[in-house]
């Protein structure tokens, strides 16, 4: 075997998942078609519950230092969307380029000893009963840092987007429709920038939607239904200038284009996450318009579900179940983005005076009631994810379990490392192995809770009826289990 498990794809997705399995001591392999890093602005909203897996890992502070918080989306007309009440300690959507995710998930995935090789391309993937075999083409007149035409590991997984070739290996369709076609991107300047939030606006012939990055650039996406072409086609600041002077009234003086693009959105998705010993991941298994700015943090989240429970496959205590929980738990989340996205980019593309009136009147009414608002917005920031609860047990199990204070710890601090987390002050009556200490909560409630390795709620309880499984994984993690056991600190 080449690794344990080879990752096909170092985008947010692939990079995200190589650094929790390397954390976690399992031999992993990227294989990247590009030969460089990515420059890619593509996506630029980092949403709540993304910031918060990635304060699991450490990486909040330094992601949030690259780019703007912001706390308010103005939507359409007048209708706005607070994110300051989202119960997290990142209530608000950071816009950061695409890269500077990348940056700092390739930093940390190399930093724990993932083997990240550019310029492979992958054209096949086979699988036996004891592991896949991964077929790679080097990239033309730039050979890969080693030779090998094949990489074979007991699992892969591909993260390698839309167009994956993982996914086609495997023989799997990709249902779905096209949704939008001939949309503008640009970063650009602005010399009269709206006020410091996400802006989205549209006149019945087109939409334009301007978000600042921080450093004085800004992402703008504009369609112009009177003036449909292929992707190929030249994109011109000019277009771009009407498109949004007609949807908010003036062209904010856009200047300086760094980056002019066209593209297309499908809403698509792959019928089954897992194959055997292959798993799909990110753009590969799913995808639909920017609206709502939805696909990375998606990938990264399946990521995050993914990689504890191969961890766990390759270290021979997670079983078929848990590896199958993966398609059970993040194909309803993946349909449902797809399904939030497009019903927002065609919110955006209603044509009719009177249709786009009641829009806005139903839009600001919506919004206008607390818990409406509070579900929306716990929609689009991931901080409403949950995954459902097995029959028979508490149904609180598969929430997501917000940063509890601990003593000397928070939750999320405790969590790096990617292993559970026993939180309780009873946790003592439980027969653990010594070298494990249970956290202990800031505010005590008498009840024990169990939290996967990405945050959710593995079970709760009183320390009799702790179940075996979990008692099972400390005995044999038990001298490598973190010790989280201090004093207390809220954020
Ligand atoms: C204009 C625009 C704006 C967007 N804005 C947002 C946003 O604000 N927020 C958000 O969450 N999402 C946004 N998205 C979506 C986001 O960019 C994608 O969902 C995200 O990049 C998916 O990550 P991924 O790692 O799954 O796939 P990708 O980023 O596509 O990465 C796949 C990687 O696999 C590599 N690869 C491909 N084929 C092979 C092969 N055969 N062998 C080896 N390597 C291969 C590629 O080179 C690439 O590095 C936006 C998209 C667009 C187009």
């Amino acid at each position: 075997m080449d690794a344990d498990v080879i990752v096909v794809g170092a985008g947010p997705t692939g990079l995200l998942l190589a650094g929790d399995l390397a954390e976690a001591g399992v031999a992993v392999t990227v294989l990247e078609r590009r030969s460089e890093e990515s420059n890619l602005t593509r996506a630029f909203a980092v949403h709540a519950r993304t910031m918060e897996h990635l304060e699991m890992r450490g990486l909040a502070d330094e992601l949030a230092t690259t780019g703007t918080a912001i706390r308010t989306l103005r939507l359409l007309d007048r209708v706005q969307l607070d994110l300051a009440a989202l119960p997290s300690t990142f209530a608000s959507a950071l816009v950061t380029p695409q890269y500077q995710t990348e940056r700092v998930l390739q930093q940390r995935a190399t930093a724990l000893g993932a083997r990240l090789v550019h310029g492979a391309e992958v054209t096949g993937v086979t699988q036996d009963e004891h592991g896949v075999e991964v077929a790679v083409r080097p990239i033309a007149g730039r050979p890969i840092e080693d030779t090998a035409a094949s990489y074979r590991a007991a699992y892969a997984v591909g993260a390698d987007g839309v167009h994956s070739a993982v996914r086609q290996a495997l023989g799997l369709p990709f249902p779905g429709r096209s949704v939008i076609k001939s949309l503008m991107l640009a970063d650009v300047r602005l010399s009269s920038p709206p006020p410091d939030m996400l802006s989205l606006n549209s006149d019945g012939d087109g939409f334009a939607f301007v978000a600042p990055f921080g450093d004085g650039w800004y992402r703008v996406i504009a369609w112009n239904r009177l003036h449909q072409v292929g992707d190929t086609a030249p994109v011109e600041l000019e277009e771009i200038r009407e498109v949004t002077r007609r949807a908010m009234g003036s062209d904010l003086g856009m200047h300086d284009p760094r980056w002019l693009s066209r593209f297309h959105s499908d809403e698509r998705q792959v019928p089954r996450y897992r194959v055997g010993r292959v798993f799909l991941a990110g753009d590969a298994a799913h995808c639909h318009s920017p609206a709502g700015g939805l696909g990375m943090n998606t990938g990264l989240q399946d990521a995050a579900n993914l990689s504890w429970k191969l961890a766990a496959a390759v270290q021979g205590w997670g079983n078929e179940r848990l590896l199958d929980s993966y398609h059970a738990e993040r194909h309803p989340i993946g349909r449902q983005v797809v399904r939030t996205s497009g019903a927002i980019v065609r919110l955006m593309m209603v044509r009719p005076r009177w249709g786009r009136a009641v829009r806005s009147a139903i839009g600001q009414l919506l919004l206008g009631i607390p818990p409406v608002a509070a579900r929306v917005a716990a929609t689009i920031s991931g901080i409403g994810i949950r995954y459902p609860a097995p029959r028979g047990v508490d149904p609180r199990v598969g929430t997501r379990v917000p940063d509890i204070p601990l003593v000397g710890s928070r939750l999320y601090e405790a969590l790096r490392g990617g292993r559970f987390v026993l939180i309780g002050a009873d946790a003592a009556r439980i027969d653990l192995p010594p070298q494990v200490d249970a956290a202990v909560p800031a505010r005590p409630t008498g009840e024990l809770l169990l939290v996967r390795p990405d945050g959710y709620l593995a079970w709760i309880g009183t320390a009799a009826g702790f179940p075996a499984w979990a008692s099972e994984y400390f005995h044999r993690r038990g001298g490598t289990t973190k010790v989280v056991n201090s004093a207390t600190t809220e954020r």
